[in-house]
């Protein structure tokens, strides 16, 4: 097929391809929208995965089958894009065919990182990433075998409270002397670590994985580098996610850890954008680029590619956020967690609800770590993004409302 003069070809029917694709036809694009994705299925959403995979309802479409026909926009699933070539300007796909754009998309996201260790090829070794990974996790509920989750991070950790609820016994082994060591404050990792171990969870920190133990090509267990084994009849690695950055590499694109962006989502070609998961963009005036996982980072980059496209302002910078649900609290994070913060506990209106605010030296809100309180979460956002210095005592007090702790002086205490 000869380049479609126009045509936007978006490489991922994921999150962001499926919401890259619904805003630009409601922004009144009118050229060729072509989606190609790997995987079976229509877009779907991936958080209920770790959070409902023992439920018929975890899949979840992102939009009704007939709203891609009705909208015009090319659906090709099951289909891999395997090379671009620039100077072409085409996608080469896994049929052999050859589409053509005027710019292309890439929405390929990140795959599960493997675990590198002997064993780990063993039946009932799962990752999570995808309806099938989140069915057969689901089938070994039914199982009731034990769980052991080698990964103390959001996933790994939603994944245990679904398969506490249901009685599953479950060990999570976590390298670093803490879960949640990379994205969260050592403050929510002790309040976390002590609700799940609450309710049943054997949680190992500072524990190494040498093996997984197999018995006629079945885990039975992990191997630990103490000497010890932990007995399973399932093993989730939920050990992270590398972006999908192959595609983007072998075509010359600027690659570091994903595909580099600007705050529009371009990366080093301007015909080319990348959004989502595998892409890292500038989020602050630092200049620093971040690859971040989560679909309020994709569904804001989605929108600054629609507004490149169209020709529109860029829309205003949003503050990163994300949310993870472990048995009853809704965690909801704001901002970019960094070592060093000052941390300020706010008791929440519910109970055991609670913020935790992370100030920087000049007492402006960097990061809010919240469980079960909404308006701390949405305050915060505010507070950051208008970077207004906080008395840290007001803050601390929940007598003191937010509305009031936003007009105190900062004491400095
Ligand atoms: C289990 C789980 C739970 C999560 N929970 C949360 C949560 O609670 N909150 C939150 O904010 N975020 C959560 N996330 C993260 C969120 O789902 C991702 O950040 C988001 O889906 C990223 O969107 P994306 O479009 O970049 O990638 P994806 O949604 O992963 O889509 C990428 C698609 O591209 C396809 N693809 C890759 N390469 C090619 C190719 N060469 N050709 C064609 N297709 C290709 C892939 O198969 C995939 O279907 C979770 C993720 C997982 C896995």
């Amino acid at each position: 097929m000869s380049p479609v003069s126009g045509a936007v070809v978006i490489v991922g029917a994921g999150h962001g391809g499926a919401t890259l694709a619904a805003l630009l036809r409601q922004s009144g694009f009118d050229e060729p929208v072509v989606m190609i994705g790997s995987e079976p299925h229509l877009p779907y959403h991936r958080p209920p995965l770790s959070k409902k995979f023992g439920d018929p309802g975890f899949q979840q479409p992102i939009r009704p089958p007939e709203f891609y026909a009705d909208n015009d926009i090319v659906v090709r699933t099951g289909v891999s894009v395997t090379a671009f070539d620039r100077p072409s300007r085409t996608v080469q796909i896994s049929t052999g065919e050859r589409i053509g754009y005027a710019h292309l998309v890439l929405a390929t996201g990140s795959s599960p990182r493997r675990l590198a260790v002997r064993g780990s090829d063993a039946a009932g070794v799962l990752t999570l990433r995808t309806i099938e990974d989140a069915a057969a996790l689901g089938r070994s509920l039914e199982a009731q075998g034990a769980l052991a989750i080698i990964g103390g991070g959001y996933v790994g950790m939603e994944v245990a409270a679904v398969a506490r609820s249901h009685d599953v016994p479950v060990t999570v082994v976590e390298r670093e002397n803490r879960i949640l060591a990379r994205v969260a404050s050592s403050e929510l990792s002790q309040r976390l670590t002590d609700y799940h171990r609450a309710r049943g969870t054997d949680i190992r920190v500072g524990a190494i994985v040498t093996g997984v133990g197999e018995q006629g090509g079945r885990a039975t267990g992990v191997e630990l580098a103490d000497g010890s084994t932990i007995s399973a009849d399932t093993v989730l690695a939920g050990i992270g996610a590398v972006p999908d950055d192959g595609i983007a590499h072998a075509a010359g694109l600027a690659c570091d850890g994903g595909v580099l962006v600007d705050s529009c989502g371009r990366t080093s070609d301007p015909s080319v954008f990348a959004i989502g998961d595998v892409a890292r963009r500038p989020i602050d005036d630092t200049g620093a680029l971040f690859r971040l996982e989560s679909i309020p980072n994709v569904t804001e980059q989605a929108k600054q590619v629609v507004a490149a496209l169209t020709g529109r302002p860029q829309p205003e910078p949003e503050v990163p956020w994300f949310w993870s649900d472990q048995f009853d609290i809704k965690l909801k994070i704001a901002g970019l967690v960094r070592p060093g913060a000052r941390i300020v506990h706010r008791p929440g209106k519910k109970e055991g609800s609670f913020a935790l605010y992370h100030l920087g030296a000049d007492e402006t809100v960097h990061a809010v770590e919240t469980a079960n309180a909404p308006s701390d979460f949405i305050a915060a956002k505010k507070f950051i993004s208008q970077r207004i210095p906080l008395s840290p005592n007001a803050l601390g007090d929940p007598s003191v409302s937010l509305h009031e702790v936003a007009g105190a002086t900062p004491v400095g205490s």
